[in-house]
């Protein structure tokens, strides 16, 4: 049958000017990657065709012998990449993963605790308008207001006035570890289940880079697509003894048929993230973060009333304060953009501006690393940033300078022709 460009001239446009996005600016935002060839493939594949309600060996279609091959790949290098017991890759994103433990462990009504959405938590861990806040009681902790990390001493006050069912641990916006095994003390003393969503540091746990909250937790959530490097979907990690139940949660809970083609996308992904190129891809990503977060500290940055949140950064991101500088996170964001780097506006702890305006910025690095970085064009890049918020930047020189790297890193080399 005819290709894309002729069936489909607007949208065959829309992504070759996508591709050349991409490649001729800097992206840098924190949640998002760029998945390797490989991926691309397994994903744009035929196995899109296939219905394969249930779980491999226990389908409720026929002719899913092949698509077993690639669920069962991708269930056995998951556990081992992460060193769980029982493995769910069927979650069509992070969303649908955390709803699914919701499903498995809450009745509605019961009591969820979690990272305020405000402190850099995630809208699935319990903002009023999400499935998470609309069916169960929620809880909040919050970071610090003086040093911005997350303290273990409000967190235990908070449980234990509150008494959670589940306490979910993990962030989309924060740049510090988190203590797994106090999260657990805490958990058992007050009875609850304990949850943690690694979505944005999964690729760094499977580098061995960051705690594994595997052993800790009752179930992981993780996005497959960040710092993990694979297609846009989710999945769920749990021992055996919960197996059944969040396999249930997912189908027939809550998902019909699986979407095979990113599940066998999913399972080239997590093969990758077993390789040591991958571990030093994301030493590169902490190194990248940690070079920005100098640079933007500064006296020269600090002078323009720029700063970054608890000082520095242990992962692949930078919350950057901008309380008291001249801009606000929407102006810095757009005069980033004009200079060809790609960074969202972030609300801040306790931030005076209203979201869609904000007064911090939250930067990543795990796209530039995956493109080539490394420490060089890192700090080439921290001082291209650090000269764009300060008043009066030359942003036609600094765009310059963005293209050049952005020439030196070329990415999906040839792709039109694969
Ligand atoms: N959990 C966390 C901590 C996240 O940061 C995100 C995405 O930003 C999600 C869950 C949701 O993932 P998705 O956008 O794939 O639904």
């Amino acid at each position: 049958s005819a290709p894309l460009a002729e069936v489909d001239p607007e949208i065959a446009q829309a992504i070759d000017d996508e591709l050349g996005r991409q490649r001729g600016t800097l992206e840098m935002i924190a949640s998002e990657n760029f998945v390797p060839r490989a991926v691309l493939e397994a994903q744009g594949s035929v196995l899109t065709n296939k219905y394969a309600e249930g779980y491999p060996g226990r389908r409720y279609y026929g002719g899913c012998e092949f698509v077993d091959v690639a669920e069962n790949l991708a269930i056995e290098r998951a556990k081992a990449l992460f060193g769980a017991e029982h493995a769910n890759v069927q979650p069509h994103a992070g969303a649908q993963a955390n709803v699914a433990v919701m499903t498995a462990f809450l009745k509605p009504g019961d009591k969820l605790m979690g990272l305020s959405l405000a402190h850099g938590g995630h809208l699935t861990h319990g903002m009023k308008l999400n499935h998470s806040g609309k069916f169960y009681e929620i809880a909040a902790y919050e970071v610090d207001p003086e040093t911005g990390l997350i303290d273990m001493d409000q967190v235990r006050e908070v449980a234990l006035a509150e008494k959670p069912d589940m306490i979910v641990v993990g962030w989309s916006a924060y740049p510090r570890e988190l203590d797994f095994a106090a999260f657990r003390r805490i958990a058992d003393e007050v009875g609850a289940i304990l949850w943690v969503d690694m979505a944005h540091f999964a690729g760094l746990v499977a580098a061995g880079l960051h705690a594994n909250p595997v052993p800790y937790a009752d179930v992981v959530t993780t996005t497959v697509h960040k710092t993990l490097a694979g297609p846009r979907s989710g999945l769920i990690l749990c021992t055996e003894e919960h197996k059944k139940k969040i396999n249930s949660a997912v189908f027939p809970g809550q998902q019909g048929g699986p979407l095979m083609h990113v599940i066998a996308a999913k399972a080239v992904a997590f093969k990758i993230a077993a390789t040591e190129e991958f571990a030093q891809r994301q030493a590169r990503t902490v190194e990248g973060a940690r070079i920005i977060a100098d640079r933007l500290t500064a006296d020269d940055v600090t002078d323009a009333g720029v700063s970054v949140l608890t000082g520095g950064t242990d992962v692949h991101l930078i919350l950057v304060d901008l309380r008291n500088s001249e801009l606000d996170g929407k102006q810095a964001e757009d005069l980033l953009h004009q200079v060809g780097i790609t960074v969202n506006r972030n609300a801040i702890p306790n931030d005076p501006r209203p979201p869609m305006v904000t007064s911090g910025l939250r930067i990543g690095t795990p796209a530039l690393a995956s493109r080539g970085f490394g420490p060089a064009e890192f700090r080439e890049t921290g001082d291209i940033i650090a000269e764009t918020l300060k008043p009066g930047a030359d942003l036609d020189a600094l765009r310059g300078r963005v293209s050049k790297l952005a020439a030196d890193f070329p990415l999906y080399e040839g792709l039109e022709d694969w």
